[in-house]
């Protein structure tokens, strides 16, 4: 799997993603994160990417010409064929909400191309033109697409072969089974007068399972009671 953050600020990106695990899984190969310079692909002397909006209104709007020079520099650099499915994302207010489904729906493609926005966002006609699905992190507004493309960088790559030790960690993971996840542990036995629950010391498997999924029921229904009834539709 690529992932390939269009972007005005590379080094901003890099910082976030080249630290801890995905960073480890970049520098040893597993997961191939690139990152692009939408300037280093204006025809402007001046290197300039934005201009003002036609019809008026505050701010200025990223030009669509260097960000489709910057996805074919992509497309060509990777080499990607007819038959590579590739999906190119727009980070977006207005885009569908960024969730655990969606995570594991882009892990499924060769390739992920991420365009990040800047200023007051880009010009329509990229959008109809490159992108296939416009993502949001949440209903708020950030001032680029860089910390939101961090995210789905994470989440998605995450996901993928190799970049995680043991594969096991996603199935048992929040939002992965349906139900958020149960309370963990780990040394001191007693911290501050509270101790570890008797049963995940009893070394009684069957048990530890019926607890953490008890657990996980209660914390889901309390929390989160739409994920129990989605689930309960999709059944
Ligand atoms: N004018 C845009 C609007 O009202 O929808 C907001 C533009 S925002 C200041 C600049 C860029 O930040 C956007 O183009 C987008 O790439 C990114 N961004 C801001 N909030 C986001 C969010 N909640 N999810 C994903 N991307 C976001």
């Amino acid at each position: 799997m690529n992932i390939d953050i269009m972007t005005l600020f590379p080094e901003f990106v890099d910082g976030v993603l080249n630290e801890s695990i995905i960073g480890r899984a970049r520098k040893s190969g597993k997961l191939s994160i690139g990152t692009h310079n939408i300037r280093d692909y204006s025809e402007d002397k001046h290197r300039r990417v934005d201009d003002t909006p036609y019809g008026g209104g505050k701010g200025m709007l990223m030009m669509a010409p260097p960000i489709y020079r910057c996805r074919e520099a992509i497309l060509n650099a990777r080499g990607y064929n007819a038959s590579d499915r590739v999906c190119t994302v727009y980070m977006s207010p207005r885009g569908k909400i960024f969730n655990q489904t969606v995570a594991a729906e882009l892990a499924e493609y060769d390739g992920v191309i991420i365009l990040c926005g800047h200023y007051e966002g880009v010009d329509e006609r990229i959008i109809d033109e490159v992108v296939d699905m416009e993502i949001s992190i949440g209903d708020f507004v950030l001032t680029g697409g860089e910390l939101p493309a961090c995210i789905v960088a994470d989440a998605v790559g995450r996901l993928c072969d190799g970049v995680l030790s043991d594969p096991e960690c996603h199935e048992k993971e929040s939002f992965s089974s349906g139900l958020l996840e149960y309370p963990q542990y780990t040394r001191p036995y007693e911290y501050h007068g509270v101790k570890v629950p008797d049963v995940l010391i009893s070394g009684h498997h069957e048990n530890i399972e019926k607890w953490r999924y008890e657990r996980s029921l209660e914390i889901t229904r309390e929390r989160r009671p739409d994920l129990l009834e989605a689930a309960e539709k999709r059944s």
